[in-house]
């Protein structure tokens, strides 16, 4: 029995993919860099920032890396809804308004509680979907 310790990185490029083409949002472009988070949606450059902690994915981190990718994929779901510079404009004012209310502007902002729930209730189904497709 073999037991899969890494998802590769072709098999971790498909699984993003997928899940663009899924959501409708392929043309958002993906690249790994070093940073502090887990990941960013650069709404300027319509480019999803993916920290290179996940540059090949150990089977313990497919949980955060599918809940991380899909709170970053909603973000770019509403830069398409609402184009990205109307998007970039309500969500600075959410993050003053967070402000103005002594709330923590990314904590408490509407648009990452919403993203954050999307990644947390869609990561088990697409999870089970990799796996039996031999992606994971
Ligand atoms: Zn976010």
């Amino acid at each position: 029995m073999i037991i899969k310790e890494f998802i590769s990185e072709t098999n971790r490029n498909q699984v993003i993919s997928i899940l663009l083409k899924h959501y409708k949002v392929e043309s958002v472009k993906v690249k790994t860099k070093s940073m502090k988070g887990h990941a960013h949606f650069n709404v300027d450059t319509g480019t999803l920032e993916l920290s290179t902690r996940y540059k090949t994915i150990k089977t313990s981190q497919v949980k955060s890396f599918l809940i991380t990718i899909l709170h970053e994929i909603n973000h770019a779901m509403d830069a398409k809804t609402f184009g990205w510079k109307k998007f970039k404009e309500m969500y600075e004012m959410e993050m003053n308004l967070q402000v103005t209310n002594d709330k923590d502007p990314y904590e408490d902002n509407k648009y990452e509680i919403q993203a954050e729930k999307f990644g947390q209730s869609m990561w088990k189904y697409w999870k089970t979907k990799f796996k039996k497709d031999g992606l994971m």
